[in-house]
């Protein structure tokens, strides 16, 4: 017997494909009259489209949606919450859109639809990462899970080459940080291992052709199933550097992820041989560093830190930031680890050769 908790979630989810036709409903179903629609501004003819099929319940638009959430932006946000009367909020895009939607339910009890674009998964979590003077802090709080989550498979074909490769990596790190968690469940670690199984097949033919619908809808169904691991149990030392590097150095978010992932991989492989097994298992690969190394370089992503942004004379910062307050991990994180980890993902042609 393996004992484990688990608390389930209690988002509504509708996935398919023509399926933001259905977003008048869930208002009227959570009992909702008039919804602001925020996007990101590259996004807000998405937000007009959205918006104009709301046709009674169309409260207004709000495009100025930034990464990670701004305090200033959702004081605006909240502005056209006031003016407009609004008494839900429907976010539409990626992670930046959908946490100004969570930033804006926190401070008001608003119910959420969510639409996502990506694959990030924050639709999924109870979790917000908000940003004040350049500081970011991230909290979990059930206030800010959304109530529903539409996903439109059609909504996802515009989704750049190279920020489908990222966000499916992005997603993919979530799973095989599931499957290691200190707080691991059954249902978590079945979603987790059925999400790699779909996904990396998935993302290999959207390299190829962005437009495969059926390679489409595997991803998004794998990046639902992700985002349900993200919000079921802790992440890791992988989300703990993300979060460094992204945070104290500005570099993007998701190709972040895609770098390091096989890197933490390789850090934990010792220390988590049941999780690794099971990655590989769902790569299809031998070993799962070595796979989700050769995942991500069938997808032509950026594959250093380097080539991110990072400057070599950070990386000793960066090593002491991911010592302090780290997360819980499977292996020790210690210093020098962290040092080597980051350099070997800052060169980035080889794995880290470390064994714990
Ligand atoms: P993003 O939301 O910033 O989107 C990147 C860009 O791509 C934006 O310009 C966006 O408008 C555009 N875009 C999105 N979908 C598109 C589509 N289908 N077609 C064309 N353009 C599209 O990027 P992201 O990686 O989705 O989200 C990153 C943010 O989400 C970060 O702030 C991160 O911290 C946060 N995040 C939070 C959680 C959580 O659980 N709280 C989880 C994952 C990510």
């Amino acid at each position: 017997m393996i004992p484990f908790s688990y608390n389930a979630l209690p988002t509504r989810v509708v996935f398919g494909t023509g399926t933001i036709k259905q977003v008048p409903a869930e208002l009227a179903r959570l009992g909702c009259n008039r919804a602001l629609v925020v996007s990101t501004p590259e996004q807000h003819a998405l937000a007009s489209h959205i918006a104009s099929l709301l046709g009674a319940f169309r409260a207004g638009t709000f495009t100025g949606a930034a990464m990670h959430t701004p305090v200033e932006v959702t004081s605006a946000a909240l502005q056209q919450v006031r003016e407009h009367a609004a008494d839900a909020v429907i976010a539409v895009g990626g992670g930046s859109a959908i946490g100004l939607g969570k930033a804006i339910a926190l401070r008001t009890g608003l119910p959420q639809v969510a639409v996502p674009t990506t694959y990030a998964g924050s639709e999924a979590t109870p979790i917000l990462g908000e940003t004040d003077g350049g500081r970011k802090t991230t909290q979990r709080t059930p206030e800010v899970l959304p109530e529903v989550v539409v996903y439109d498979v059609d909504l996802t074909l515009t989704l750049p080459a190279a920020l489908t490769a990222t966000s499916g990596l992005n997603a993919i790190a979530h799973a095989v940080e599931a499957l290691y968690a200190e707080d691991a469940n059954p249902i978590a670690s079945l979603l987790a291992e059925q999400a790699i199984t779909l996904m990396a097949p998935a993302l290999r033919i959207l390299a190829r052709d962005p437009s495969d619908h059926a390679a489409r809808s595997g991803a998004l169904y794998g990046a639902w199933a992700c985002g349900t691991c993200l919000g079921l149990v802790g992440m890791s030392l992988h989300h703990k550097l993300c979060h460094v590097l992204g945070g104290s150095f500005g570099l993007p978010h998701a190709p972040t992820h895609a770098v390091m992932l096989p890197h933490v991989a390789a850090y934990n492989a010792a220390s988590a041989p049941d999780a690794m097994r099971r990655i590989a298992k769902a790569l299809g690969a031998p070993d799962a560093a070595g796979g989700l190394f050769a995942l991500r370089q069938a997808l032509n992503t950026p594959a250093s830190l380097s080539e991110i942004g990072m400057q070599a004379a950070d990386l000793d910062r960066a090593a002491d930031l991911a010592v302090a307050n780290p997360y819980w991990n499977p292996a020790p994180v210690t210093r020098d680890g962290m040092r080597a980890l980051l350099d070997a993902a800052f060169h980035g042609q080889t794995l880290l050769q470390r064994i714990n």
